[in-house]
């Protein structure tokens, strides 16, 4: 049986369309983008074409707002250091308590080792920032305001337009984490106030270890990684060319197909997610119901461990995750799930579906002809549910929409 593989937020195919054009920038056109030869001029014309393919998806003003990077974790950081070296007088972080451990992990050792006074913003049950308090934690000391545009867990989306407008308010910059939302929401940087994003590529069926960072026209920038000219002097090192001929591709693809996939990606994902909220009993729906990616489940099984949930999935040969690929693995509950309050029966017991376009019908009708099955046969095994059971609080439960 085809495998069903719906863990498209920890990684995604690289798209075939996407390695057919990185093909030749192994082989023939190997130059170096910014020799002068024949050999390096091609390359440097194609890449110029995928920054123009990255700027298009991005709705960026000028294709050299954009700088390449290994990934999206490059990005987050160059963004942050960059601020803490460019904003005069300014030495604080906002950021919130959901981000990945790309923001999270860099933050907490510059807490640690520079004293930088990080303000960690709440989120509510339903995944939603706390919108008053991220007002209040702006000040004329904020260097940056950083936020996710999409969570990677629950795909719940954050009014960063709105959040980007307060902090300039408020004199810093605004950056965003928006490595889950690249591709699978619109985008129009230009009509923002948002000064810095960070992207990824392996999160949009392009190749891993190329990302980048589109830093807004005017707003001062440090190089995280110095040496050559390459990028304008703001990242040095050979340009990874395969890598961002790929990115552009997958920028260019993403942009085509994104209407179409926002619907049908989003069909399928609601079958799959209504199909198991109506077949299992105290099943919870985690994140902001439609305020959501469209192609992200993240459900919480009640009274039963997530991983043994994946582990029997993964059996029937279904992929799928707890979350946070940095946290699987280990039996620590999810930080965002935990920032967002959920009850102690259902911390443990959450797994996140995540599609693409490449999922099919078929795929949905899999998952829902064995995942009920599974947790009822994990559930006669899991002894806080038998003791849940046992204290006769059975009934309809609180199933759906929390
Ligand atoms: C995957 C991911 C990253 C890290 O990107 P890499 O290219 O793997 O370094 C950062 N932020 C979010 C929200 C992600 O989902």
């Amino acid at each position: 049986m085809r495998p069903v593989y719906l863990d498209n937020n920890a990684t995604t195919r690289t798209d075939p369309l996407v390695v057919e054009a990185m093909l030749p920038f192994f082989s023939e056109h190997f130059g170096n983008a910014s020799s002068t030869h024949a050999f390096g001029a091609h390359v440097g014309e194609a890449v110029k074409a995928a920054r123009k393919q990255l700027q298009a998806l991005l709705g960026a003003a000028f294709d050299h707002e954009i700088i390449f990077t290994s990934g999206g974790t490059e990005a987050d950081s160059a963004a942050i250091l960059s601020a803490l070296e460019t904003q005069e007088g300014r030495d604080e972080i906002v950021t919130t308590t959901v981000e990945h451990p790309a923001i999270l992990t860099l933050v907490a050792h510059l807490e640690k080792t520079r004293g930088t006074r990080v303000h960690l913003i709440g989120v509510d049950r339903h995944g939603r920032l706390d919108l008053d308090a991220y007002g209040k934690a702006l000040s004329p000391r904020t260097a940056i305001a950083s936020v996710m545009w999409a969570n990677n867990e629950t795909g719940t989306l954050f009014p960063v337009a709105e959040l980007a407008e307060m902090a300039r308010q408020a004199g810093a910059l605004f950056h965003t984490d928006a490595v889950q939302a690249v591709g699978k929401v619109p985008i129009d940087l230009k009509s923002t106030a948002i000064d810095m994003l960070s992207l990824s590529g392996h999160k949009l069926h392009g190749p891993k270890g190329i990302g980048a960072l589109y830093v807004k026209k005017g707003v001062k920038f440090r190089p995280l990684i110095r040496g050559g000219h390459q990028e304008r002097g703001r990242r040095g090192g050979t340009e990874n060319v395969p890598g961002v001929i790929g990115l552009g591709a997958a920028a260019d693809l993403a942009l085509k197909h994104m209407e179409a996939e926002r619907t049908h990606v989003k069909a399928l994902r609601d079958r799959l997610e209504q199909g198991i909220l109506q077949q299992v009993s105290h099943a919870l729906l985690n994140g902001d119901g439609d305020n959501r990616l469209p192609n992200t489940a993240n459900i919480a099984f009640e009274y039963l461990d997530g991983e043994a949930v994946l582990h029997n999935l993964n059996k029937a040969g279904i992929a799928a995750s707890t979350g946070s690929a940095c946290t699987s693995g280990s039996t620590e509950p999810s930080h965002v799930l935990r920032a967002m309050n959920l009850p102690a029966s259902a911390l443990h017991g959450a797994i996140r579906l995540s599609l693409s376009r490449e999922n099919t019908g078929e795929d949905v009708d899999r998952v829902l002809d064995v995942l009920p099955e599974i947790i009822t046969r994990l559930r006669a095994m899991s002894p806080a549910w038998l003791a849940h059971e046992g204290a006769g609080q059975q009934g309809e439960g609180v199933a759906g929409h929390v």
